[in-house]
């Protein structure tokens, strides 16, 4: 099946924990701290895999999680960085956060790309020494990675796409115009995976044709199959508006391509209005030619008719050429512009201190103070100082005095509890 679109969740690695270590030599009585930092956790990484033509692979993992960094060691030892993961999609993908929507990055821009970033790992004790504190008994832990919910949409990248109704050739003219070979077949819906065609114009110049499935009325109120195509066509700088002129189902040509613009205007205005050419094919089940009423009704909305034949390729050569001349005149693909980045792993500020009350224990709570707490030894004296001093510089014991705290009472942060002393 073909899967243009998919969820998924990214998680980069957490950074590995700090560690507290002193050198130990002989004849020398106590070493100083060497404790190694943690390593960084991997990233989620999106690479570009030509191979791809869909996002298939993707749909049966819903998480995407790269490896924990390493934790450090004795002797300066930095642990080893986690592993990245990679994702594999299709040129043309546009990464978009879940939330918002908003586009990330578009893989047609570059090849790689690092989506969620690894947390830093912790510094070892070996950051820490000071004049004053030569043997620091703490080391920080390592940061989490980025966490995400991601739409990935894959976006194929083609200079030109062929629409209209099932069954009026459109896979027969991309077939003999570039080497693609989608399945022809005189059934409609035989097209349910968009294909891409590279169509040589002499020597020097080629371009992208898309073959997008047929479309059916109602398909942009999304009743019907073609809807999730139309945003393949969505990149192309022009169209082929394929119409079966010799009416050979029955339909009335002129009728079929009001029906296929009434599509795409519903689907986007923009895309109606995308420089077009009418390619009148079956051209060669009309021994008379084309009706004169046909060419004259696209020549009074602007449009040349062009008169081809897929099946014998009469014609196919100038609708090639003025194709060509056509997209020489337009701007090139469209690309999608990032419009937001992956937040930053909330940490949290000491303001975000919830402080409660409950008879004379103080309950303190929040991100930036349980990632604090994490990084506290309290059963070293010089780590619990270190806390001590750093609820003061942040305030809280100032907050804490403004609403009211006794001497004696109890200040309970997780699983810690200590007196207040002034
Ligand atoms: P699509 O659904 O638009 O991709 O149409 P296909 O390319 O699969 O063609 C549908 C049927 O029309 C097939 O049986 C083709 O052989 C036939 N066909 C396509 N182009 C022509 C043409 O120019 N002349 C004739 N007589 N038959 C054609
Ligand atoms: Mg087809």
């Amino acid at each position: 099946m073909f899967i243009d679109k998919v969820q998924i969740t990214v998680k980069a690695g957490r950074g590995g924990d700090g560690v507290v270590s002193f050198r130990r030599e002989k004849c020398v009585a106590s070493g100083g701290p060497d404790g190694g930092d943690g390593g960084r956790g991997g990233h989620v990484v999106v690479e570009v895999d030509k191979r791809l033509t869909t996002l298939r692979d993707i749909q049966y993992k819903r998480t995407y999680a790269a490896a924990d960094g390493a934790k450090g060691a004795g002797r300066k030892f930095t642990g080893a960085n986690g592993a990245d993961f990679v994702v594999r999609v299709p040129r043309g993908t546009v990464v978009r956060e879940a939330d918002t929507g908003l586009v990330i990055q578009d893989m047609s821009l570059c090849d790689s790309f690092v989506l969620a970033k690894g947390g830093r790992g912790g510094w070892g004790n070996k950051h820490f020494a000071t004049p004053t504190r030569q043997a620091p008994r703490f080391a920080k832990a390592g940061l989490p990675g980025q966490e995400a919910g991601i739409v990935l949409e894959l976006k194929m990248l083609a200079d030109v796409g062929l629409v209209g109704f099932p069954n009026v050739g459109k896979s027969t003219l991309l077939s003999v115009v570039s080497a693609a070979r989608p399945k022809i077949a005189n059934y409609h819906f035989t097209t349910l995976t968009p294909h891409l065609g590279v169509v040589q114009v002499g020597l020097e110049r080629s371009f992208v044709v898309a073959d997008i499935p047929g479309l059916i009325g109602g398909a942009a109120d999304g009743q019907g199959l073609g809807h999730d195509f139309l945003r393949h066509v969505d990149r192309c700088r022009a169209l082929i508006h394929v119409i079966d002129v010799s009416g050979s189902e029955g339909r009335d040509p002129i009728e079929d391509y009001h029906a296929i613009m009434k599509e795409l205007a519903a689907f986007d205005p923009e895309l109606a209005k995308r420089p077009q050419l009418v390619a009148a094919n079956k051209s060669d089940l009309l021994p008379d030619g084309v009706p004169e009423a046909f060419t004259k009704a696209m020549e009074a909305l602007g449009h040349k008719v062009f008169v081809i034949s897929a099946a014998t390729r009469n014609g196919v050569d100038a609708l090639v050429n003025a194709t060509a001349a056509l997209l020489e005149s337009l701007p090139p693909i469209a690309v999608y512009e990032s419009e937001t980045q992956l937040k930053q792993v909330e940490l949290g500020t000491p303001d975000d201190t919830v402080v409660e009350q409950q008879e004379d224990t103080w309950l303190l709570s929040g991100k930036w103070l349980s990632h604090l707490v994490a990084n506290i030894n309290f059963s070293d004296y010089e780590s619990r100082m270190y806390f001590d001093r750093t609820l003061h510089k942040v305030g809280l014991y100032e907050r804490l005095e403004a609403l009211g705290v006794q001497e004696g009472d109890t200040i309970s942060i997780y699983d810690i509890e200590f007196i207040y002393e002034k």
